[in-house]
């Protein structure tokens, strides 16, 4: 089975946004991961039980305040080379 796995290589991933203290589940996130550790949250869907705001996308637990982790990261295909988005004037 050939697997290409092309260093430095921008890659879109989902992945569940879970409390590392309580284990509580805040929502679904996608974005782009910018190697082992750095990653761009572009969109956040709530889950069920989710009552924090949605934008900026949560840092800290809704419930409990804890810090949080990216759950059963699926990364889904590499991210587009050149990013098409133009950044706004200030
Ligand atoms: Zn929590």
């Amino acid at each position: 089975m050939l697997k290409y796995v092309e260093r430095g290589r921008h890659m879109e991933f989902r992945a569940d946004l879970r409390c590392m203290v309580c284990s509580h589940f805040l929502g679904e996130v996608s974005g782009v991961k910018h190697g082992p550790t750095r990653v761009a949250i572009r969109t956040f869907v709530p889950g069920p039980h989710y009552q924090g705001t949605l934008r900026p996308s949560p840092s800290r637990c809704d419930k409990c305040g804890g810090h949080l982790y990216l759950d059963e990261v699926e990364l889904t295909r590499a991210a587009a080379a050149a990013p098409a988005r133009v950044p706004a004037a200030a």
